[in-house]
Parts: structure tokens; sequence; C-alpha cells
């Protein structure tokens, strides 16, 4: 992992500090274990004064992004998660993303929100960036179906996968980037890339989760920092205080509770409505419409939010047969 020290999306230095630690399970599965010393036990959660972005200073290279999702809620990261954290359930495993009433509440969201900005003009491609199977494309008629997945989940009959942008054989319509964004290390850079997936005209649809954690107020964050320090010297501690921090989370529904911190895990960025318009911009889109909505996942009901946006300025005049004569 490498540690940045200035925003991720707007490069200020302007930035407040909450310890954290690195999940247990993260360390063993992605980080190459714990019995490693060059293995991090601990994080800073950073949170931007200029773009409300909150993210962890750790941030994953490609290879241990490889080992995190190549084999993503398969049998060995099942086995490993629910050896650290008892609570994670098989059926939570095998039914997330899973289940037919949050493919179709997120189906019909997108669906809706394309339809209405496009007018008559029809969708014929999509592409679900980190879409598993393509099972959350929306039925749009006739329209061609990609996936690029980095697991090794095989697709949905209908839906082509590809591995790298440059397979797909022309730009697509639309690009769905839905519940991605908070687990890369350079959201900015993703964006940026997208455009090239993208023809004239199209859209990309970006949907994040509404879960920033936490926050201890400013009296308890030196409390904190040695809580952090006490529980990461040693190992079966930090493993008991993981394994119940999210029905903690769960159970304090928006309050911070005191011996709480952050953990690093699979998502590292935090993003809120205005955070997530910065990032957009700057990855070069502009966004064209939103939409915030529940999304049922289990033991952890949430609300996301997610943006339609497109690479070129949206028109400012008014549409034909409303301005001016
Ligand atoms: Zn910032």
């Amino acid at each position: 992992m490498r540690r940045i020290t200035s925003c991720l999306v707007c490069s200020s230095d302007d930035l407040s500090r909450s310890p954290a630690i690195v999940a247990p399970f993260i360390r063993e599965y992605a980080l190459g274990g714990a019995g490693r010393p060059e293995v991090p036990t601990q994080a800073v959660l950073l949170t931007c004064a200029s773009c409300e972005m909150d993210f962890y200073d750790l941030r994953y290279d490609d290879d241990e992004i490889a080992a995190l999702y190549a084999g993503y809620r398969g049998e060995r990261y099942f086995a490993l998660r629910h050896h650290f954290e008892p609570l994670y359930t098989r059926k939570y495993n095998d039914n997330n993303g899973r289940e037919s009433a949050s493919i179709d509440t997120r189906k019909r969201t997108v669906q809706a929100l394309v339809t209405e900005a496009l007018g008559n003009t029809t969708i014929t491609s999509v592409l679900d960036f980190g879409g598993d199977a393509g099972q959350f494309i929306p039925d749009f008629e006739g329209a061609a179906r990609y996936v690029l997945e980095v697991s090794d989940v095989p697709p949905e009959p209908g839906v082509t996968s590809v591995s790298r942008l440059e397979e797909l054989e022309k730009p697509v319509d639309l690009v769905i980037l839905a519940h991605v964004l908070e687990h890369v290390s350079d959201p900015v850079a993703l964006l940026t890339e997208l455009m090239t997936a993208v023809g004239d005209g199209g859209y990309l649809y970006v949907e994040v989760p509404l879960d920033r954690p936490k926050l201890p107020p400013p009296w308890a964050v030196r409390l904190q920092a040695s809580w952090v320090k006490t529980v990461t010297c040693n190992t079966r501690l930090t493993v008991a205080v993981d394994a119940v921090s999210t029905p903690v989370r769960v159970l304090a529904r928006g309050r911070w509770i005191p011996f709480t911190f952050p953990r690093l895990h699979e998502h590292i960025n935090f993003f809120s409505p205005g955070a997530l318009a910065r990032t957009l911009e700057r990855g070069g889109w502009h966004a064209v419409a939103q939409k915030q909505y529940d999304h049922s996942t289990g033991l952890l009901g949430l609300s996301v939010f997610g943006v339609l946006a497109t690479r070129e300025v949206p028109a400012t005049e008014p549409p034909a047969g409303q301005g001016s004569p």
C-alpha cells in the first residue's frame, strides 16, 4: 500500500485526521498476511475541508486490488472473512448483489434517469464496469450489453464479458459505474479513463453508497489515537474489536460511539453528494441528473446516491420550441 498526504480529489492539504485500523481480514487476504512486518495495522481517515471527501491515507497497489477482487466472494474469500468477522455469514456472502428486489430497484432507477435525460434518443449499447454478471444492466430494448469485471464471475446469458476497455468494438452509449468508486485507489483517473469508452453524446451513470464513517468529536481524537494504538498492539484484541464494529455501526444509527473507530476495509473512499460532484468534475464529466434512494443490502440498509453525467457540456440554451422567437 502507498500513503497519500493530500486530497485525492482536489489536491488540498487542508485535511483533518482520524485514527483508524486496517481490518485483519484485509491484512491477511489482500496484503499478504498479518505475519509480515511491513503490512500496516493502522491507517488514517482523512477528511478534506475543501471538497468534503473522506478517504484513507493508505491506497491499494494494483497487485493488492487484484488479490482482493480476483476471487471476490468465492470460497477462500468467504472462509477467511468469516474467520475474522464471524457475523459475515454465508447467506450474506452469497445473496449480496443477487437479491431480485435490489436488482430491480437499481435497474428501474437507472433506466428512469437515463430515459428522462435522453428524450427520443435510444440506448444501443451499455457497459457495466465492475458489474458482476451483468444482472444490474437495465432493459434497454435491443441494446448490446457488456460487463467488465475483475472477479471471475461468468456473465449472464446475453451479456458479453470484456477484460479491458480496449476490447469494446466501439464506444458505448452508456457506462454504468455503480459501487466501484468507493473501492478504487484513484477515482479521478478511473473517471478520466472511462471517457474513452463513451461515444459522443453518451452517458455515464455513477452510483456510490452514502456511508461516511462517523468521526469522533475534536475532543476525542487524541483518546481515539491512544485506543487505536493499544488495540493494534494486540492481534486478538484487534480481531475482537474489528468483528463487532459492523453491528455497532448499525446500532449507532449515525452517532459516534466511544471506543469505536473506522477500519480500512474494501471501501477506501466515502462520498457525500458534493464530493461526488467534485470528483466527476475533476474526471471531466458534467452531471445532468441525480437521485438518492434506499438500496437494501442485508444488515446495512443504506442510502445510495446516483448521478448521470455526460462528456459534453450541457447546452445552456433553452430546448427548441421553448425559447423566444
Ligand atoms: Zn478535497
